[in-house]
Parts: structure tokens; sequence; C-alpha cells
């Protein structure tokens, strides 16, 4: 896919004392983007809710929780970051300790900008005790390729079937941009895992997560290593609803109570999953796919 490219880019004078601040800034000038050299960013016009990740995936949590930064911002004091999470790891001796990368924005979908990631790869490949586990929807991962990673770094694509990647998940990498950019992990000896979410229900949702299983299946021939599912059927909570028909008021999503069943989250806030027999049914039918094309999954758990 494009590679994200800002319209206009606030570079706070400091980051220039960094490598990587200075890395991003040559490679924002050679993309011709706008700079502005100040502390304070100003987003003119009217107000947007946007997201942290370029990404545009009409249900994401990010949307709906953060929509009140209408920019993405980069770190570039990287080496100041692994001395933070050096410490935490010396803290917790002599456990292993895991860290994700992905929990507020998509971690490969600006990696172009900044290289942080690959020199966090290369951190805790010399790592004893530190464990990296990175999740993305994007496919710009081949400088991961030919790097050392001593299997301390655990991918997993979040993946879904063609329709609601289509439908859903605007600028983000397609189908078979994903499923590509995992074969290629798998081939560079990486722990991989797949994410399956937000799994819904729609015309023809049975054949098409077949579809993305079977072809999982034959890309990842060969593979031998574990492979972990994580299962996530598609939730809201009313906050969300509102922030979605906002941004995307002609969304398909269901986002339609009566279809759905209550469940406590662990925020204090309810949500609406699918009522228990429809849960059951997504559930058994995507587990049972992937036992019978993976001898060496693991699905981790379904939600
Ligand atoms: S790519 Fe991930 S983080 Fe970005 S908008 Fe989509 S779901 Fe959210």
């Amino acid at each position: 896919m494009k590679l994200f490219i800002p319209d206009k880019v606030f570079i706070n004078p400091v980051s220039m004392e960094y490598e990587v601040g200075r890395f991003a800034r040559e490679q924002l000038e050679k993309l011709n983007v706008p700079i502005v050299e100040g502390r304070r960013v100003l987003i003119e016009g009217e107000f947007s809710l946007s997201s942290s990740c370029p990404g545009h995936c009409e249900y994401c949590y990010l949307q709906t929780t953060q929509g009140e930064k209408p920019y993405m911002k980069v770190f570039v004091n990287i080496e100041e970051i692994l001395a933070v999470i050096q410490k935490h790891i010396d803290e917790n001796l002599p456990n292993i300790m895991y860290f994700e990368c992905g929990s507020i924005t998509d971690p490969i979908a600006l990696e172009h900008l900044t290289g942080n990631l690959k020199r966090c790869v290369e951190f805790f490949a010399h790592s004893e005790n530190g464990r990296l586990r990175i999740v993305t929807k994007y496919n710009n991962i081949d400088s991961f390729l030919d790097i050392n990673h001593n299997n301390h770094t655990k991918f997993r694509f979040s993946i879904n079937t063609r329709y609601i990647i289509k439908k859903f998940e605007h600028n983000t990498s397609s189908f078979e941009e994903r499923i590509e950019a995992a074969r290629k992990i798998s081939k560079a000896g990486y722990p991989l895992g797949f994410i399956i979410a937000p799994i819904m229900i729609y015309d023809n949702w049975q054949k098409d997560y077949r579809e993305l299983l079977d072809k999982l299946k034959s890309e990842l021939e060969g593979y031998e290593e574990k492979i972990t599912f994580e299962l996530i059927q598609h939730r809201f909570t009313n906050t969300a609803k509102e922030l979605i028909l906002k941004r995307f008021p002609k969304t398909e999503l269901d986002l339609n109570e009566e279809n759905r069943q209550l469940k406590w989250g662990p925020y204090g806030k309810f949500k609406h999953v699918y009522p228990k027999e429809k849960s059951n049914e997504i559930r058994d039918y995507i587990s049972q796919i992937i036992n019978e094309n993976f001898l060496n999954a693991e699905i981790e758990y379904f939600t």
C-alpha cells in the first residue's frame, strides 16, 4: 500500500538533538511535507475528530476514546524510551517481561518516518528478560526481514475478511497485503500470531472467514512454529456509537442495540456484544476452521 504521508508536520526543535528526529526530518523534507517548527501544535480550521493512527477504521476504539487528539505524534527520543524499558525489565528480574506495541496506534504505519520499531526489535533481540509483541494492520515490514530478532519479538497481524477490511478499515493494508506480509514475517522466523477482529456477522460471514483462514493456511505452508490466534467479536459502547455516527454518518456498521446483549466491560462501561447464542456460533465456527487448517494453532481466547 502507499505509505502514509502527512499533510503538515510540527517539529519540536528539541527533537533535532536526537538522531531519529534528524532522520525523520530528512524523510519528511524528501517527501516535500510542509514543516512548522515550534513547541505548540496548532490545528487550523474546524475541530476534526481524527485518531492518533493514519488508519481510519470505523469501529476503532482509538477513534472513540482519543477522539479529542486530532493529530499523530511520533517520539524521537528512542534511546531514552529504551532506557526506561530496561529499567522496568531490571526491576522485574528474574521474570520475563513483555512489552506490547500497538495499544495506542499502529506501530508499523509510521515506521518509514522514524525506524523506531526496528530499533526496538534490535534492542529486544539482545535483551535477556524483555520480549516485544507487535500488532499491526500494515504491510510495511520489509525493514524487519533481515535483522536479528532472536525470536524475542512476536508479530501479530490483525486480519479480517476481505469484505470487512474494504468496508470499514480505511487507509490500512488490504487483505492480500496483510497476508503477504505475514508470509514474509513467517519466513523471517519471527514468532507469529493473528488477531481476528472485530468478527462480525453479516451475509456470507461464514464463507468469508473460511476464505480468510484457507488463504492463511496456503500462505503459511511450511511454518511449523506455534501460531496463536486471538478472536474478538465486534462490540461497541454507547459513547463509541455516538462518536462513530458523528465521524461516519453513513456507516454500515451494525450498531443496533436490539441485535446485541449487554456485557460489563473492564473499563467500567457496558458494551453491546452479540447475544450468547450468536457469539458461541462465531467462536465454534472459527475455532473449528483454525483447528482444521493448522496443527500448530493455539487459540488464546475468544471474547
Ligand atoms: S489501524 Fe488499528 S489503530 Fe489504526 S485506526 Fe485501524 S484499528 Fe485503529
